[in-house]
């Protein structure tokens, strides 16, 4: 199947870029690039570990067996395309497929080597969405921080090719044709309490605060130069 043929779903750009990048049934979790005690005092090693090995390794599991369980066919059954087009499935299959994705571009965006701002085309563009730097910052972890209840924050590059900031419930997020506003994420904090209850508790801007100290902005600049290629704006 042509992949024009592969990204035609309800989502409204073409995604075939990603889908050239793999991510095909079975999913498995990708190793860390970093320790589970490489973020520290940032992110603590117990929370790195029960989040990889508990957490994303049940949503990866699950993940799987709702496949297995679903109608969709075996050539379709690709990351991107699923999460594109998850109107189309049942609930097992949107919550445990956000969690597999959410959780391994969350992975990347983190670091223990952070430049601590912003680099290239991608700090530009949010200098000049935001203002400032500073700007953006209180306006991401704003997001991060009322969220009500278990989801996610993200700064995405909108189909129009201007970023924003939004968040989304659960294991939502904006590639998913349920989600408005869509776009490509390009940074993304987990903002579930299983991401910081065991070092911050109830205290989630401590956390959000930590947070600006591990961002590989050398990811985000990648994902953005390939997002605004994808959307050709
Ligand atoms: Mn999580």
């Amino acid at each position: 199947m042509a992949n024009s043929e592969i990204s035609k779903g309800v989502f409204p750009i073409d995604i075939s870029p990603i889908i050239d990048n793999g991510y095909n049934f079975p999913f498995t979790q990708e190793d860390l690039s970093y320790s589970f005690d490489a973020l520290e005092p940032h992110i603590d090693t117990a929370t790195m570990q029960v989040h990889y090995n508990g957490h994303h390794k049940a949503y990866t599991n699950n993940f799987n067996k709702a496949i297995e369980d679903s109608n969709i066919n075996v050539g379709e059954r690709h990351l991107i395309r699923i999460l594109t087009n998850v109107s189309k499935y049942d609930d097992p299959v949107k919550n445990n497929g956000g969690g597999y994705f959410n959780h391994l571009i969350f992975w990347r965006m983190l670091t223990p080597n952070s430049t601590l701002t912003p680099l290239g085309t991608s700090s530009t563009a949010i200098i000049n969405k935001f203002g400032s730097f500073d700007n953006f910052k209180k306006a991401f972890g704003d997001a991060a921080a009322t969220r009500f209840g278990s989801g996610w924050a993200w700064l995405s590059v909108g189909l129009d090719g201007e970023l924003f900031i939004s968040s989304t419930a659960n294991q939502n997020n904006p590639i998913m044709d349920v989600v408005e506003p869509k776009g490509l994420p390009i940074l993304t904090l987990d903002v579930w309490e299983h991401a910081y209850y065991l070092k911050h508790q109830n205290k989630r801007n401590e956390y959000i605060n930590s947070f600006w100290n591990v961002v590989n902005w050398e990811e985000v600049e990648i994902r953005y130069q390939e997002a605004k290629g994808i959307i050709g704006k």
